[in-house]
């Protein structure tokens, strides 16, 4: 028997990604079959179903479920079961009106140019795209990028059961990251953890994150060091990137047989508090029984409170999730506290000063703004080493001069005219 938390809504996870003869049967049948392209959002959510991450959806959402997670976190099909972020798949009005009730459609995966699986369709409906976005958002500022993305979908929401036969690139580009939640649980397991913290990343792993892993450590069994391999906003550091960070840090600086390190294809909506949600259910299907849950988590902008993604744990029903909550506060390292420390603990309120030279000047709490990392790393001189390990700057210095590189290229085609 396992000792893990069960999957969200039952005992077992929900795996609709097909195998062997299923898998070539529905692909060969999906050739003559309609096509409904999805947008990277929806391809990214359909994986997630697909590897059993979203638990126990079986497909995209119909209207009730909806409204009901917009409304109040519930799922009226499901006996109003927990799910905080509406999964759906949207589709033009020329499109959803060509295609019959009960008709099976290939969704289409407009990136890659590829079928990903087939859906049949048991609804069409209109949604208030506004609603949604001021209930999952807490805004309709189109400046944000997830609610853009939901003002940009098509008219119509298309849902019914789906079944999936493709992982797009994800198992191949991100070989040894890349993890379902079965094979996360099965190595969980093999260690005999009960307990597993999932630590959230998108950025590159700083001493902060490190400091936070730690003290998952001291409290659980392990931590699962678990990335974003999805879509992020542009600006945002390749996840590729990332791993070699990671690796480099971990196997420096931790012990190895309490970290687990996995990634996961869900394409960030930047929606901070309800995301956070979102992330405690899925790390909960990964096995995990607590969420690293810090500052500003899954926020973009201004648009959140620091801890409001902290606060949503405690609006939910007690009974919502089996995965608590690990709320942890800003962390930094204090050159006065001469440690990792956090604004829990750290008496100290004066902010280190770090000159353009990255020498120490003075100050106690350590609190690098991402321009100044960037202008230390492409000048060459040093970042203090309490905000980073050397070998992470080395890393994340060899990425930020290939871009420069990259957009002298761009510069470049457009010079010549082939840039259009
Ligand atoms: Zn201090």
């Amino acid at each position: 028997m396992s000792k893990l938390v069960n999957p969200h809504g039952g005992k077992s996870l929900k795996v609709l990604l097909l195998e062997g003869e299923k898998k070539a049967e529905a692909q060969k049948k999906a050739g003559g079959l309609k096509k409904v392209p999805m947008t990277s959002r929806e391809t990214s959510d359909l994986i997630m179903m697909g590897i059993g991450a979203f638990t126990p959806l079986d497909g995209f959402m119909g209207h009730d479920d909806w409204k009901g997670c917009c409304e109040n976190y519930s799922m009226p099909s499901m006996g109003g079961l927990f799910w905080p972020i509406p999964i759906t798949l949207s589709a033009t009005k020329d499109l959803a009106g060509s295609i019959k009730k009960g008709e099976e459609v290939t969704l289409w995966d407009t990136e890659t140019d590829s079928p990903m699986g087939t859906m049949k369709v048991s609804e069409k409906y209109a949604i208030d795209r506004e609603y949604e976005c001021k209930q999952v958002f807490r805004t309709a500022d189109r400046e944000h990028p997830g609610v853009r993305k939901v003002m940009e979908q098509p008219e119509v929401n298309l849902a019914g059961p789906v079944k999936v036969f493709s992982e797009s690139y994800y198992p191949e580009m991100f070989k040894g990251i890349y993890q379902r939640p079965a094979e996360a649980r099965a190595v969980f397991e093999e260690r005999g953890w009960t307990t597993v913290a999932a630590l959230q990343l998108r950025n590159p792993m700083h001493g902060s994150h490190a400091y936070l892993a730690w003290i998952a450590i001291e409290v659980c069994d392990g931590v699962y060091i678990h990335q974003l391999v999805g879509k992020l906003k542009e600006g945002d550091i390749p996840a590729d990137v990332r791993v070699r960070a990671i690796d480099a840090l971990v196997t420096k600086y931790f012990r190895k047989e309490r970290v687990v390190q996995g990634g996961y294809p869900m394409e960030m909506r930047y929606a901070g508090p309800r995301e956070a949600l979102l992330h405690a259910v899925f790390r909960q299907n990964y096995g995990c029984s607590h969420l690293i849950v810090g500052r500003d988590h899954a926020g973009v902008g201004e648009y959140y409170g620091p801890f409001d993604a902290q606060k949503i744990f405690h609006e939910i029903p007690r009974d919502a999730l089996e995965l608590k909550p690990l709320p942890l506060d800003w962390t930094f390292y204090c050159y006065e506290c001469r440690s990792m420390a956090s604004m829990k603990t750290c008496p100290h309120d004066s902010k280190a000063v770090i000159d353009e030279n990255g020498q120490y000047k003075g100050g106690a709490r350590l609190l690098l703004s991402g321009t100044l990392l960037r202008k230390l790393m492409s000048e060459g001189k040093p970042v203090p080493k309490e905000f980073s390990a050397p070998e992470v700057i080395a890393i994340l210095k060899e990425y930020y001069d290939s871009v420069e590189k990259k957009v002298e290229i761009k510069l470049h085609k457009f010079a010549t005219g082939d840039g259009k």
